[in-house]
């Protein structure tokens, strides 16, 4: 049945958008950036370059410096000497002046990153704009508060910058994990080397441009673009106090064996693979809002995605109905376009694996189900997918597919919802959808997972921490808590 057919026949109101576009001249992309060190872009020491592409549609944005290891050193070097001399020294009282200026300018120039995120991470600009770039500039106005207040947040009664913190982070929130890093790390009074993805380096640089306007000290911030060996040499670098990462759970491994006896303090945020999990007393509406929320925002490029639908086995086929006409109103397309819900895939690298592991959940025989829905012509997109039928050892029920694919899986009774909710090497998130005050308090008690939303999904603030169990990492970010992985206590 197509689309239009099945809205119809429940009398849904499939409503027709003009195009919105958002204009692309509030940003200005350079034709080439260098690496940020000690203050200044400079080139790397051995030339190297590459291209970020636009995922939506293929076009080149700029070249970009590839960092090796000279320049590695050199970064590390001016984080240290800013340090020793200006950053450590500094009252926190004075860190948080710098702090509220990043985050105000962050705020001003909002659309102009989020313009630029859109572009280089394919993300919708309605997510850009409403979530990463806010959200980003949260954090920093949350931790310029704290700056002054260390001995205040129950880490004893002097605590102590660590460093040099080396931050490697992923492409999936660019902006966003950078503030997640950089805020925390800055308002306790160490200085940081930041590398992000290779595939989405420009928001990044667009943040040091900020630091820059903003008066920040040379070397209290230096970001090191380029590829995974440039993250490796950064980990692995003596000059280093302090690692934190976010990203696959196979590159934490490595990083945790490199890190292994040196002495570096780490914080590790790794993969997912929720359950968000739907009782047959849930309000249905809501419930499916949070299911589509829960794994179709960001392309379900989220570490925390509720990819695994548990649902009541009583209620489950009306909950999938009632899903498949909402997927059948989402929007793919054009990530600047305003009316966009589900925008590109973030790389052909990345689309290959969605591919690969789809393929192997329809041949493991669960039943895959996608609304009719064009995608562009170039570019990268994926469809938003529900597979039923799945079960436990299925390979789409275990693995982290880190796309906009839903694996539906059923349960009897709240004991079973649990042991299958746990079912998994992760711990990162959790949902759970009742109307029950009482259960919801009785589920969240017994799941293994650093985050449980109760009749919602994918709710942040700077104020609360985030992190995982088991092979999603270990260490939290955000609050009180985020501070803690920054300080000698
Ligand atoms: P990675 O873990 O490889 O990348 C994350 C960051 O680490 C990037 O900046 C990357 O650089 C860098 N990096 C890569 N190798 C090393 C290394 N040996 N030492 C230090 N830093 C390194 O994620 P991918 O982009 O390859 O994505 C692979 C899969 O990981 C995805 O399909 C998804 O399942 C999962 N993922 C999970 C995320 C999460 O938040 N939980 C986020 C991103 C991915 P570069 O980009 O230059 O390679």
């Amino acid at each position: 049945m197509s689309t239009s057919e099945l809205a119809a026949e429940h009398g849904d109101r499939i409503w027709e958008y003009a195009p919105a576009p958002e204009s692309r001249d509030v940003v200005s992309i350079a034709p080439e950036y260098g690496l940020f060190v000690a203050g200044e872009f400079r080139p790397a020491a051995d030339g190297r370059t590459f291209a970020p592409i636009n995922p939506a549609t293929e076009e080149p944005l700029a070249q970009v410096a590839t960092a090796g290891p000279a320049d590695v050193d050199a970064a590390v070097s001016a984080a240290r000497t800013a340090y020793e001399r200006v950053w450590g020294p500094m009252p926190g009282s004075e860190r948080a002046k710098y702090l509220f200026r990043i985050a105000r300018l962050l705020q001003e120039r909002a659309r102009e990153f989020a313009v630029l995120e859109s572009l280089d991470n394919g993300k919708p600009i309605k997510e850009s704009r409403d979530v990463d770039i806010p959200l980003a500039a949260a954090h920093f106005f949350y931790y310029a508060g704290w700056a002054d207040k260390l001995e205040h947040a129950g880490l004893g009664p002097d605590p102590r910058p660590l460093g040099v913190a080396g931050q490697v982070i992923p492409w999936n929130f660019p902006l966003l994990m950078a503030a997640w890093k950089l805020a925390p790390a800055l308002a306790a009074g160490n200085t940081c080397v930041l590398k992000p993805a290779e595939t989405t380096p420009l928001t990044a640089l667009l943040l040091a441009q900020v630091c820059q306007q903003a008066g920040l000290p040379p070397g209290v911030v230096n970001v090191l673009t380029g590829a995974g060996d440039a993250g490796a040499g950064l980990v692995a670098h003596p000059g280093v106090n302090k690692v934190a990462f976010t990203g696959s759970t196979e590159v934490g491994k490595e990083i945790a064996r490199a890190v292994a006896g040196t002495g570096k303090k780490l914080t590790l945020e790794l993969g997912g693979k929720a359950a968000n999990i739907v009782f047959d007393d849930a309000p249905v509406e809501q419930a499916v809002e949070g299911i589509v929320n829960g794994i179709f925002f960001n392309q379900g490029h989220v570490c925390c995605a509720g990819s695994r639908l548990l649902v009541q086995e009583s209620v489950a086929d009306a909950v999938v109905e009632r899903l498949q006409r909402r997927l059948a109103t989402l929007r793919l397309g054009d990530p600047l376009d305003k009316n966009t819900d589900i925008g590109a895939i973030n790389s052909r690298e990345q689309l290959g694996k969605i591919e690969e592991l789809t393929r192997v959940g329809e041949a493991e025989g669960a039943q895959r189900w996608s609304p009719a829905c064009q995608l562009p012509e170039k570019g990268y997109w994926f469809p938003p997918t529900v597979f039923t039928g799945v079960s436990q050892s299925h390979r789409i029920a275990r693995e982290e597919i880190f796309g906009p694919v839903l694996s539906v899986l059923t349960f009897r009774t709240p004991d079973e919802a649990v042991a299958k909710a746990n079912n998994t090497p992760y711990g990162l998130s959790a949902g759970i959808w009742t109307d029950k005050g009482s259960r919801i308090l009785w589920v969240a008690q017994r799941l293994r997972a650093g985050v449980v939303w109760a009749n919602t999904y994918n709710r942040f603030d700077p104020a609360s921490p985030f992190g995982g169990y088991q092979e999603s990492g270990y260490g939290r970010e955000g609050g009180r808590h985020g501070l803690a992985a920054y300080l000698d206590a």
